[in-house]
């Protein structure tokens, strides 16, 4: 047949994303480390690679290295998932506790690929505005909790593109007040070394996102994890 079918309706339209980038030594919009990482570690990278057995698939659940994570941040394996940049996590949520009659709770200006997921999974999404300094309209969120159809919510904090941290009190608030899933994104945990993470132990609707795109300069090797319940 030299004709095929339309995609799925939600796509329709859809432009791939394409950054444009001109010659430039930083570039601002990918908030990628300008500084790529030292000889020395490269060097090490560089003879660990040459050993990987090209031929096999890698263990898919990467447990070596979610151990590593894991004992990094005081937890164990299962509580830590790995994901080829933190781009995928986002969109595995996006598939898991999104979909077709579900619904996310987003706070304008944030990270686009939010509600980029959820068009992508056909997942409805209720926006709430933040206020004049770019703070979360904290009243206005709880107010639209109440109603009690949202199945995930995601906060970024510090934001992009704000740069504003999210009160811890504000995310210990947001995740008594609801069952939803909450993913706190802290893709620049290192830059503000605030985390979500001590609150993972009483709250079992709390996924942490991370990467080692941004302070860690590995934006070239496409990793990122999540620390959540298992
Ligand atoms: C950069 C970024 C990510 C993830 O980036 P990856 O390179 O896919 O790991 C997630 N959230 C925010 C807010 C970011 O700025």
């Amino acid at each position: 047949m030299n004709r095929v079918r339309a995609a799925a309706p939600q796509l329709a339209g859809l432009v791939p994303y394409d950054p444009k980038y001109l010659p430039a030594e930083a570039f601002l919009s990918a908030n990628e480390n300008p500084r790529d990482v030292d000889g020395e570690l490269r060097e090490l990278i560089g003879r660990r690679i040459a050993k990987v057995p090209l031929n096999r698939y890698p263990d898919p659940l990467a447990g070596g290295l979610r151990d590593m994570i894991a004992e990094a941040n005081g937890l164990d394996r299962d509580h830590v998932l790995i994901g080829n940049g933190g781009d995928e996590l986002l969109f595995n949520l996006a598939l898991a506790w999104g979909g077709p009659g579900r619904t996310c709770l987003n706070f304008p200006p944030t990270f686009s690929v939010y509600a980029a997921n959820a068009r992508l999974t056909n997942t409805a999404v209720v926006d709430i505005a933040r206020t004049e300094d770019f703070s979360i309209d904290e009243e206005a969120a709880f107010e639209r909790l109440a109603a009690g159809d949202i199945d995930y919510v995601i906060v970024a904090s510090p934001n992009n593109p704000t740069g504003l941290r999210c009160p811890q009190a504000f995310i210990e608030r947001l995740l008594d007040a609801t069952d939803a899933l909450v993913m706190v994104d802290e893709a620049y945990f290192e830059f503000s070394r605030q985390t979500a993470r001590p609150l993972l132990a009483t709250h079992e609707n709390l996924v942490i996102l991370r990467t080692f795109s941004k302070a860690f300069s590995l934006a070239g090797v496409r990793l990122g994890y999540i620390l959540a319940n298992p």
